[in-house]
């Protein structure tokens, strides 16, 4: 078994700084990933606002006490969260979810891990090694499960799911929780760079190829159905998607290491660059 570790240990920390978001940023702007080091933006998980990445977070939570049949009341910041409408969403999603997907009836398969963060960590709490197979510095990378499934628990996962794994062996799974659903959302997850670095990462320090990547997607519909709970599967990345990861990371390496700034992409799609508004940014001083 790998060592587990509690997610809400680190939900205050903000991004590691050296995961797929980290590279997505620096290959956007080199200074907007290297700001967003020097200013970590905070969850305030005190808001009590609805709000959806404390949902996500809370919901992995229950689902890691869940799989892993550990008590709740050991998660820290438990106090802090327990009774804001967050953690009510959370749980009404979660307990449907469970509903559907009991753990008895081998659906997920054997959970090997939750939670697990890579690159693996000693005993003194550092990385054994920074080595991956990207060709940069660091990566950094955190699953939210691990499962083994046999012949056996591929048909109960098909009957629940509706979905059909290729062969029995390795999967990862990712938990997501959407307020819509996307038509492309699919296509974005087989096309982006999450799903291959993590299968490829996972495959260089373990050894073992996943058969894929399962995104077990709830659609936070005010009455969930069975239309509410979706899966798809991401198969391993092919060549080409491969090395289109090796470039992605090393290209926002190289970006950093420059530090050049993007004019292009001070105002984007979702508005203007947070590093703009806050004057963090001094290109235009
Ligand atoms: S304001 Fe523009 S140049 Fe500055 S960090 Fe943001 S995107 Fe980069």
């Amino acid at each position: 078994m790998i060592e587990q570790r509690r997610v809400l240990n680190a939900i205050h920390q903000g991004g590691s700084g050296s995961g797929v978001s980290y590279y997505g940023a620096a290959n956007t702007c080199g200074r907007r990933a290297i700001l967003d080091r020097e200013y970590p933006r905070i969850s305030d998980l005190s808001d009590p606002r609805d709000n959806a990445a404390t949902v996500g977070t809370l919901f992995h939570l229950f689902a890691e006490a869940y799989y892993t049949n550990t008590p709740l009341e050991g998660a820290v910041e438990i106090n802090q969260l327990s009774g804001t409408s967050n953690w009510a969403e959370a749980q009404r999603l979660f307990k449907e979810h469970r509903s559907r997907f009991p753990k008895e009836s081998g659906g997920m398969g054997k959970v090997i891990a939750c939670e697990m963060d890579l690159p693996v960590r000693g005993p003194d709490g550092e990385p054994v090694s920074l080595d991956n197979p990207f060709g940069v510095e660091k990566f950094t990378a955190r699953i939210d499960m691990v499962v083994e499934h046999t012949e056996d628990s591929i048909k109960v996962f098909e009957k629940e799911r509706g979905l059909v794994l290729p062969e029995p062996g390795i999967y990862l799974v990712d938990h997501k929780t959407k307020g819509r659903m996307d038509p492309h959302m699919e296509y974005g997850w087989k096309m982006g760079y999450q799903t291959s670095a993590y299968m490829m990462y996972y495959e260089y320090l373990f050894g073992v190829r996943p058969k894929g990547m399962i995104m077990n997607v709830i659609i936070r519909h005010k009455k969930l159905t069975d239309a509410s709970f979706v899966a798809y599967l991401i198969p391993y990345p092919d060549e080409d998607q491969q090395q289109a990861t090796k470039w992605f990371m090393q290209r926002g390496e190289q970006n950093v290491k420059i530090g050049a700034p993007n004019p292009g992409a001070c105002i984007g799609q979702y508005g203007a660059c947070v590093h703009l508004t806050s004057g963090t940014c001094n290109r235009y001083k």
